[in-house]
């Protein structure tokens, strides 16, 4: 078996002109860019910002590390490793509180596609450890009994989950980590700038020549290349895919995003989502769930709810946009207006 895993940087260094070293600061007029990458949730977070403040990026690490302390299942003081390892009610912190929330919102609007109950199945095939198997039929079927949103209980901060339940934030903690930085950035008065925690990409701001920042969005059938990109400001870009994190054996593919129904990695016609949009929260809860409805139902989602555009690319590599896309999604390839 082998594991695969992108690192983002090369993403971020692909839509910023120069791509700087660590704690590089380069005059940009009255302003410096200011940069670091770091290593936390389980991914590289690369931060570039425009600004003479110095110590902006002390405060977003601190803030990483907070949220990262909070929401880490490894880590035994953390809410989210209290919650799955205590029978009692745990009373959490407000950002804990307000994650599950909103989780547990998209996951009613989505039917269940997203569910952060979903732990026990990512554990068994492996995703956890980094020590994949595929599990028994069997094994999954018991697991997936303990797979229910509905079964979380949120009263203002205190979490109530049946035993044998397990919480797992990795599909949305860094679409709410992007949020809370983008706020830390704007309460500083600082307008320029863009923020990448693994695929999560918040704009801050337009460059600071006044134009748009342009995001790429990778061809999720080649590591090397990028199918168009969208420019933004002051949006949240998510894009959640099968070749971001996955194992291969007997020359299958077996991928990290599960479908909360059946407890295998989603297989429909769907290679990769992007939601571009104000919310990095949501955004990122969708991608994950939209991903996971497969294209007519995720289509569908997006007529009712149209509060987010997005892009999609299907298996047969044929590119879907939302009409808000019409004149910021840039691509080689030929595209489709999802009506
Ligand atoms: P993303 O990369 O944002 O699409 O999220 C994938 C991560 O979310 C996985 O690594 C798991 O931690 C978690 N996850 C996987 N499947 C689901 C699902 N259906 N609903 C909620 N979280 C999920
Ligand atoms: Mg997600």
């Amino acid at each position: 078996m082998r594991i695969n895993r992108l690192i983002l940087i090369v993403f971020v260094c692909m839509f910023i002109s120069g791509c700087e070293q660590n704690g590089y600061n380069k005059s940009q007029g009255s302003t410096e860019l200011q940069t670091k990458t770091i290593f936390a949730m389980d991914t590289a977070m690369q931060f570039q910002i425009y600004t003479s403040r110095s110590d902006i990026i002390d405060l977003l690490e601190n803030e990483i590390k907070h949220l990262d302390r909070l929401f880490d299942r490894g880590n035994s003081e953390s809410d989210i490793y209290l919650i799955n390892n205590t029978s009692a009610p745990i009373t959490v912190a407000d950002d804990t509180a307000t994650v599950i929330n909103t989780a547990l919102e998209i996951s009613s609007q989505t039917d269940g596609a997203f569910d952060i109950s979903i732990a026990p199945i990512m554990d068994a095939w492996g995703f956890y450890t980094h020590d994949y198997v595929i599990p028994d039929t069997s094994v999954i079927d018991e697991l997936i009994k303990n797979v229910n949103y509905h079964e979380i209980s949120l009263n203002a901060n205190t979490v109530c989950t049946p035993d044998n339940m397990m919480l797992d934030l990795g599909g949305i903690a860094k679409g709410f980590a992007a949020d809370k930085l983008v706020k830390i950035i704007e309460d500083n008065d600082i307008n320029s700038g863009i923020i990448s925690l693994g695929g999560n990409i918040a704009a801050i701001g337009s460059k600071p020549d006044g134009s748009q920042w342009s995001v790429a969005i990778q061809d999720p059938f080649n590591s090397d290349k990028y199918i168009g990109a969208v420019s933004v400001a002051d949006k949240a870009v998510v894009t959640s895919g099968a070749y971001q994190r996955y194992f291969e054996s007997g020359g299958n593919i077996y991928h990290h995003i599960i479908d909360p129904h059946t407890g295998y990695p989603a297989d429909n016609d769907i290679a990769s989502v992007t939601i571009i949009s104000d919310n990095g929260t949501t955004a990122d809860a969708l991608s994950t769930a939209l991903f996971v409805m497969g294209m007519d139902n995720a289509a569908d989602y997006y007529r009712k709810h149209q509060s987010f555009d997005a892009v999609f690319i299907t298996k047969e590599n044929e590119i879907y946009i939302t009409p808000g896309l019409k004149n910021s999604f840039k691509s080689e390839n030929t595209f489709s207006v999802i009506e």
